[in-house]
C-alpha cells in the first residue's frame, strides 16, 4: 500500500470524506494521513480511584459500578444524573442531554469505565457528560490506550471525521501498512549512535503509543529525523555554493585600509570586532562569494567594521555599498563613515529617494564612473538605474527589514561575478533560528562591548508611580541629560494609540512646561521634513524630551540621551523593547530605562518585562523571544515557510538541533557525495525529497 495513493481509496473515506480531508487539512494521499501527526494525547493507560478525583478541568479515568441513573428536575433544569462508585467512594454523573438514549443503553449495577473532566458544584466534584464504556476484556484492552488527538474543524466533525473519526481511520491506514512502505531513512549507525527508534516503530508509536516512553522515542526519533535531514540539505548546499560560487578574491590589504588602522581609528577594537574582520577579510580573499551575516547587538560597533570592509575592497580597486532600512538611519551612516574616514581620499556617495534631481544624476555618473568609493542609502541603491563601474562588496544593515527580492537585487550589479555579500543585523537570532534560517550561510557574532560603557539599568514601574518617574526625569534634565518617551502605536489600534500618544504629549507639556522645558515630538503621521526637523532639535539638544513612537526605533544616535521611559511597555515585543533601549547608553553616563505598564499583566507581558530588567543581553533576550512567540512569530521570519517544521520546535529542540547539525556536518565533511555504501540511506532520501525542498535562506 505505497503511501502516495490516493486518501479516497482508504477504508473508510470515500469521495466525500476525501473532499474535506483535502480542504480543511491538505489531505490528499495515505502519506499526508500518516504525517497528521496528533497535537496532543488523552493518557488512558492509568486509572484513578475516585479518591482521586480532586481537580476541576482535570481528565479522569475511573473503573466503577453504575449505582443510581434518574432524571431530575423539570423542563429546562431537566437532567439525568448517576453514581459511579469505586472502592474509595462514589461520584456524580450529570448529562444535560441525550437523556433517553442515556437511560436506554446505561445499566445500573454494571462495570464501566470512566472517562471525564471533572467539575466542581456547591463544594462537590462531579463529571458532566462522561465516557462511559462497559468494562469487558474488551474494553478493559482499548481503555488502556493513550489516545492521539488531531487538529480537527467543524467541517471534518459534520463528516464524522472529529477527534475519533479521524484516530480511527488512523488505526485503518496503520493496520494496512507494511515495514516496506516505511522504509529508514538513517542509517545504522546514526540509529546506534543517537539510540534512536526505527522510522517504522517511531511513525506507528507517534499515533498509537503504548506509554509515555514509548511515545517519547518516537517524537525524539521523528523530530531528529525532521532537524537532521534540514541541516544535512542546508550544509550540502553551503558546501556546493562554496565550491562553486566563484567571486572576487580581495587577496591585498593595502594603504587605505592600514592608513585607516593606525591614522583614524578612534578607538582600540575589541576582540570580538577584531574577530569578525579576520573572518570577514579570510571570506573576502578566498576567491568565492561571501554569505556572511554579522550578528551584534545594538551598539556593539557594527559600523565601523563594515567600513574596514568596505577599506578592503576599495583596497582591491572595488566600489562597496551600504543599505539602511531607512533614510534616517542611512543618513547617519552617512554622517558617521564620512567622519570616520576624513582625509583619507575616499570619496563617499549619499543616495535615496529623497535625492533628485542634478543632485542624483552627479550621483549616478560618479557611481558609474568608479569616481564613488563608497556610496550609503537606502533600498534606492538596488532601483534598475542605479549603475555601478564595479561593485565588489554590499553591506545590507538591519537585514530583517528587506526583502528577499531586494537582496537578490542586489546581488544581480556585480561586475561579472557577483559581489561580496555582509548583512549586518541588530537583532541578535537565538542559535537554532541562525542555525535554520541562515542554516547555509557563515554567521559572525560582535558578542563584545566597547570598553567603558555602563550598563543601562533597567526598571520597571506601574502607572501609580508616574510622579516619581516624572521627578526622575526632572533630575536627569537638571544634569543636562536628554530623554526620550515612547509610545506603542500598531496599524490595528492606531486611532486609540494615536489619542494615546497625543494626550501623553499633552500630559507632558504641562508637567514639564515651556519656556524651561522643551519637548520634541515624532510620529508616523508627520510629514519627512516635520519630523526631521523635530529629530534635528533633539539632536542638536534643543529639547529636552523626544516623545515619539517606535519610528525612532532604528536611527537616532544621541549619546547625550539618557532615559528612555517606554508607555504601555507590555505591548511591545520583547526585541522591540530591546531595540529601544538600545537608544540610550551612548553616551558615557549612566541610562537608565524605565517600563511602564499598567498594574495587571499577563503572563507573557511580565516575562517579558522581567526579562528586560534582568538582562541587557541581545542574544539571552532573543532566546526568552523565541520561547514566549515560537520560531515563526520572531521579528524577520514571518514569512519564512523554513520554520513550518511537522514536528521540531527551535524553541525547544535546540539540543537535537545542535547534535543533528554537528553529525550532518561530520558526514558531509567525511563524505560530501555522500557516495560511501554507509550513507546510501541518507543519499537515497535527500533525493527522493530533494526536489520539494527550496533553497530559502541564500542572502543574496
Ligand atoms: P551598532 O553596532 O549599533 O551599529 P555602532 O557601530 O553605531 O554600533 O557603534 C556604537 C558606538 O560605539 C559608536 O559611537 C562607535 O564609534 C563606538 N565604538 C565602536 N567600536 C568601538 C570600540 N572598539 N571602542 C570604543 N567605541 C567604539
Ligand atoms: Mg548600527
Amino acid at each position: 500500500m505505497p503511501l502516495d495513493t490516493a486518501i479516497e481509496y482508504l477504508k473508510g473515506v470515500g469521495p466525500q470524506r476525501a473532499e474535506v480531508l483535502k480542504k480543511e487539512l491538505g489531505i490528499f494521499t495515505f502519506g499526508d494521513l500518516l504525517f497528521h501527526f496528533p497535537f496532543r494525547y488523552i493518557d488512558r493507560t492509568r486509572f484513578h480511584s475516585v479518591r482521586d478525583i480532586r481537580t476541576e478541568g482535570e481528565l479522569y479515568q475511573v473503573k466503577g459500578i453504575l449505582r443510581r441513573l434518574e432524571t431530575v428536575g423539570t423542563g429546562r433544569a431537566k437532567r439525568l444524573t448517576g453514581t459511579l462508585r469505586d472502592e474509595t467512594g462514589a461520584i456524580e454523573l450529570i448529562w444535560f442531554q441525550g437523556a433517553q438514549w442515556l437511560e436506554r443503553n446505561l445499566q445500573v449495577g454494571k462495570e464501566y469505565v470512566l472517562f471525564g473532566r471533572a467539575s466542581q458544584f456547591n463544594g462537590k466534584f462531579n463529571i458532566p457528560h462522561p465516557e462511559l464504556e462497559e468494562l469487558t476484556p474488551d474494553t478493559a484492552q482499548s481503555a488502556r490506550t493513550f489516545d492521539p488527538v488531531y487538529p480537527s474543524t467543524d467541517k471534518l466533525t459534520q463528516k464524522g471525521l472529529d477527534a475519533k473519526g479521524l484516530r480511527k481511520l488512523m488505526r485503518t491506514l496503520l493496520d494496512g501498512l507494511l515495514r516496506a512502505d516505511l522504509p529508514e531513512t538513517l542509517p545504522g549507525f546514526l540509529l546506534e549512535g543517537f539510540r534512536l527508534v526505527s522510522r517504522w516503530d517511531a511513525l506507528r508509536h507517534i499515533h498509537f503509543p503504548e506509554n509515555q516512553q514509548e511515545l517519547d522515542a518516537a517524537t525524539r526519533r521523528l523530530k531528529f529525523e525532521e532537524l537532521f535531514f534540514l541541516q544535512l540539505r542546508l550544509l550540502q548546499i553551503r558546501r556546493r555554493r562554496k565550491d562553486a560560487s566563484k567571486g572576487f578574491a580581495f587577496d591585498k590589504i593595502g594603504d587605505y585600509f592600514n592608513s585607516f588602522y593606525h591614522d583614524k581609528l578612534p578607538f582600540e577594537l575589541t576582540g570580538a570586532q577584531k574577530r569578525v574582520i579576520k573572518e570577514i577579510r579570510a571570506d573576502l580573499a578566498a576567491g568565492q562569494q561571501m554569505n556572511r551575516l554579522v550578528q551584534g547587538d545594538v551598539g556593539s560597533g557594527k559600523t565601523v567594521v563594515a567600513l574596514m570592509c568596505m577599506l578592503i575592497a576599495i583596497d582591491n580597486g572595488f566600489q562597496a555599498c551600504l543599505m539602511a532600512p531607512t533614510e534616517i538611519l542611512a543618513q547617519q551612516h552617512f554622517t558617521n563613515i564620512t567622519e570616520l574616514v576624513g582625509d583619507l581620499g575616499i570619496n563617499v556617495g549619499f543616495l535615496s529617494g529623497s535625492v533628485k534631481g542634478k543632485k542624483r544624476a552627479a550621483i549616478l555618473e560618479q557611481l558609474a564612473s568608479g569616481e564613488l568609493h563608497i556610496v550609503v542609502g537606502t533600498h534606492a541603491l538596488i532601483e534598475d538605474w542605479v549603475v555601478f563601474q564595479n561593485l565588489g562588496l554590499a553591506i545590507i544593515d538591519e537585514q530583517h527589514r528587506f526583502g528577499v527580492e531586494q537582496r537578490a537585487a542586489l546581488w544581480k550589479k556585480g561586475a561579472g561575478l557577483p559581489p561580496h555579500v555582509l548583512v549586518m543585523t541588530a537583532t541578535p537570532i537565538p542559535r537554532t533560528l541562525a542555525m535554520t534560517l541562515y542554516g547555509d550561510l557563515d554567521v559572525s557574532a560582535i558578542d563584545e562591548m566597547p570598553p567603558g560603557r555602563k550598563p543601562i539599568t533597567t526598571i520597571h514601574k506601574t502607572e501609580h508611580h508616574r510622579l516619581r518617574v516624572q521627578g526622575f526625569m526632572r533630575e536627569e534634565i537638571a544634569k543636562g541629560r536628554q530623554i526620550y518617551v515612547v509610545y506603542p502605536m500598531i496599524e490595528e489600534t492606531e486611532k486609540a494609540d494615536m489619542l494615546n500618544l497625543m494626550s501623553g504629549f499633552e500630559a507632558l507639556s504641562r508637567d514639564f512646561p515651556q519656556p524651561e522645558y522643551q519637548i520634541s515630538i515624532v510620529h508616523g503621521k508627520m510629514k519627512a521634513a516635520d519630523k526631521e526637523f523635530e529629530m534635528q532639535r533633539f539632536v542638536k539638544g534643543e529639547t529636552h524630551i523626544m516623545v515619539a513612537t517606535t519610528v525612532i526605533e532604528v536611527g537616532v544616535n544621541v549619546p547625550n540621551a539618557s532615559v528612555m521611559v517606554i508607555e504601555n511597555a507590555e505591548r511591545f515585543g520583547l526585541s522591540q523593547l530591546h531595540q529601544l533601549r538600545g537608544r540610550v547608553g551612548r553616551g558615557a553616563e549612566q541610562s537608565y530605562c524605565i517600563l511602564l505598564t499598567g498594574y495587571k499583566l499577563s503572563a507573557d507581558g511580565r516575562e517579558r518585562v522581567q526579562t528586560m530588567v534582568r538582562t541587557n543581553d541581545g542574544f539571552e533576550i532573543a532566546e526568552v523571544d523565541l520561547r514566549l512567540r515560537g520560531p515563526g512569530n520572531m521579528e524577520g521570519t514571518q514569512q519564512s515557510g523554513m520554520l513550518r517544521f511537522l514536528i521540531a520546535d527551535l524553541g525547544r529542540d535546540g539540543q537535537i538541533l545542535t547534535a543533528a547539525r554537528d553529525i550532518a556536518a561530520r558526514i558531509l565533511e567525511d563524505d560530501p557525495a555522500l557516495a560511501k555504501p554507509e550513507n546510501t540511506r541518507l543519499r537515497l532520501h535527500l533525493e527522493a525529497t530533494g526536489k520539494a525542498a527550496q533553497v530559502w535562506s541564500r542572502i543574496s
